[in-house]
């Protein structure tokens, strides 16, 4: 069978030995008029569907290719699921993980089916693929220092992925288990609204949806280069300037719902301390008293500002802010928020003194690099008057 190569069509390419796969996509195939799997279908290749939804699913094409045309000698599928590409499968339901899911997914009896899990699956979660009980352990540990020793600088924003990643990581059968006295169909009405509520574009989304973590990120990878390409297509609908405009508008949209989920759910578990509220609350009646800072709207408890760090795909809040001056202003508590490395700290829950050390430098880095200008109050140096001094300082420079 030949294809004529055209860079429209072609999914990905992926180098295996001396062969290249190719993978399409469905629909690739316009010149035939036909999506790839009525051309392959028409070739006498069957071709695999969804075990759950019956809907056509990605596979890999095996070819060779001679000036521009391409010759497949085979098909090759990893597994019979969509990956919840088909919107309303019922696969989407089921933790990838479970035995339940990857019996019926590659029609296996369950045994072979929680083979199937334990071989494939590289998940450091799975005692057998450590190679002492030591390795184990630390790893389960999953604490600060295992991400700085495994990723090196980026080791703290990997951190905070893995923390959000606890937040939402929520499987079906951990919310069966939750909900033990609830009809079992009404759970899978109220998992779906979950999952739909879910935001389409996170990794956490992704990793839901897939058997395993480096499909996911493919696959997360994949959507963020079409967000991309969602430029060009708004400038090729609008122009330049309009599309731009267009586009931009719809990531602050993206952005600031972000913002809005991580603040309400903060506002709910978190409570603004009582001291730093004080603290506040008599700065802005002595700024008052100063002209510069007449009608000023300051910013802080349920009014803080968020910063969005694209790297970790979360939200940061701060504690005060004059938009007039663009002035980010942090009250440093020393229980959570250690001055140096060397200080004397006690661990909060399994976060140690680096954890939090680093996350009010990334914080100020985050609200510098984003144009703040930004200044630390320490809990045992907030002598208003001295304060006051350095917020004019600051804001008159
Ligand atoms: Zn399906």
């Amino acid at each position: 069978m030949i294809f004529y190569i055209n860079d429209n069509y072609i999914f990905k390419t992926k180098k295996k030995g001396k062969n290249i796969n190719l993978i399409f996509k469905n629909n690739c195939i316009k010149n035939f008029n036909k999506n790839y799997i009525e051309v392959l279908n028409d070739n006498n290749i069957i071709t695999p569907k969804c075990n759950f939804c019956n809907s056509d699913i990605d596979i890999e094409i095996e070819y060779t290719i001679n000036e521009n045309i391409i010759n497949i000698y085979g098909v090759t599928f990893k597994n019979y699921y969509c990956y919840g590409k088909n919107e309303s499968c019922s696969g989407r339901l089921f933790n990838p993980n479970s035995v339940d899911f990857v019996s019926k997914a590659y029609k296996l009896d369950r045994e072979s089916a929680l083979k199937k899990i334990k071989s494939r699956n590289k998940s450091p979660f799975y005692k057998e693929n450590h190679k002492t009980i030591e390795e184990y352990s630390n790893y389960q540990k999953r604490n600060l220092d295992f991400f700085m020793n495994k990723f090196g600088d980026d080791g703290f924003n990997k951190y905070e992925i893995y923390l959000e990643k606890l937040k939402f990581g929520t499987s079906f059968d951990g919310f069966c288990k939750k909900n033990q006295n609830v009809d079992i169909d009404l759970l899978k009405n109220e998992w779906k609204i979950i999952q739909n509520k879910k935001d389409n574009s996170s990794l956490e989304y992704f990793i839901s949806i897939c058997d395993n973590e480096s499909d996911a990120i493919e696959l997360f990878k994949e959507k963020i280069k079409k967000t991309k390409n969602d430029l060009n297509s708004y400038i090729s609908k609008y122009g330049i300037d309009e599309g731009t405009k267009k586009y931009n508008n719809k990531i602050e949209k993206y952005k600031n719902s972000m913002i809005e989920y991580y603040k309400s759910d903060r506002i709910k578990t978190t409570s603004y301390s009582q001291e730093a509220s004080t603290f506040f609350d008599n700065l802005i009646i002595e700024l008052n008293k100063i002209n510069i800072f007449n009608n000023c709207n300051y910013k802080y408890k349920e009014n803080e500002i968020g910063i969005y760090n694209e790297d970790s795909k979360t939200c940061y809040f701060y504690d005060f802010y004059i938009p007039e001056y663009n002035l980010i202003i942090e009250y440093n508590g020393l229980r959570y928020h250690p001055k140096t490395l060397n200080d004397d700290f006690k661990n909060i829950g399994d976060k140690d003194i680096k954890y939090f050390y680093n996350r009010d430098k990334m914080k100020m880095e985050l609200a510098i690099k984003n144009g703040f200008k930004y200044l630390i109050v320490w809990e045992d140096d907030n002598e208003i008057e001295k304060i006051i001094k350095k917020i004019i300082n600051i804001c008159t420079h």
